[in-house]
């Protein structure tokens, strides 16, 4: 069974496409890209599009299928272990984070922005925070948004590496989220040029 990025809903039963329905969405403005978590929790970020921000809802509300989120709702799958690894379990922790095959993105891109170790312990940590108090209020913003696009592309590609026996690694996966989060966040940061070199050089810049 394969599931690739935004369509990653398609060929599963029914009672799992039910529960992987997003909540609430909001773009009524196109500038407003936010999707409600619970009753009285939100998350949003305009720097990036809304397709996103539903990928971030999924993660935080444990509907990406991985084996062991799938096995939870009763599906019989023949093992539960990392197909790239088998280290550990695949869950979406491990896959978006843990696996050595994602760590070591996870790593390239915290070099590229000067961070040193990744810090991260969860998803949740990773991408429900974004009060970074070194950073400024837009920083924050750029940050966080840096981090969506990463899970979103990791997941995106984790299944071309599974089942597709498809390398997306190393240098050609920072390349990619180089430029995408380029390509969203210039586009919507209003009040501030972003330079396509100044962002590969020294990203940091633009968040203190
Ligand atoms: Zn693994």
């Amino acid at each position: 069974m394969a599931f690739d990025g935004d369509d990653q809903v398609d060929g599963l039963s029914g009672f799992l496409m039910v529960s992987l329905k997003p909540g609430n969405i909001s773009n009524s403005s196109n500038s407003d890209h936010a999707v409600q978590t619970s009753r009285h929790a939100t998350i949003r970020n305009n720097l990036v599009p809304l397709k996103i921000v539903i990928f971030i809802w999924r993660v935080l509300k444990r509907r990406i299928p991985v084996c062991t989120e799938i096995d939870k709702r009763g599906i019989d799958l023949d093992s539960v272990r990392c197909p790239l690894c088998d280290d550990d379990v695949e869950s979406i922790d491990h896959a978006l984070f843990f696996c050595r095959h994602s760590m070591d993105i996870w790593e390239r891109v915290y070099k590229w922005w000067n961070l040193g170790s990744v810090t991260n312990l969860s998803v949740n940590e990773a991408f429900r925070g974004n009060a970074n108090r070194t950073l400024t209020n837009l920083g924050s913003r750029i940050w966080q948004a840096l981090e969506w696009t990463c899970g979103y592309l990791m997941w995106k590609n984790w299944n071309n590496k599974v089942f597709g026996n498809k390398c997306w690694s190393g240098p050609t996966a920072l390349m990619e989220i180089q430029l995408k989060s380029f390509e969203w966040i210039s586009a919507h940061v209003k009040d501030r040029k972003i330079d396509w070199l100044d962002w590969m050089s020294n990203p940091l810049n633009y968040c203190i």
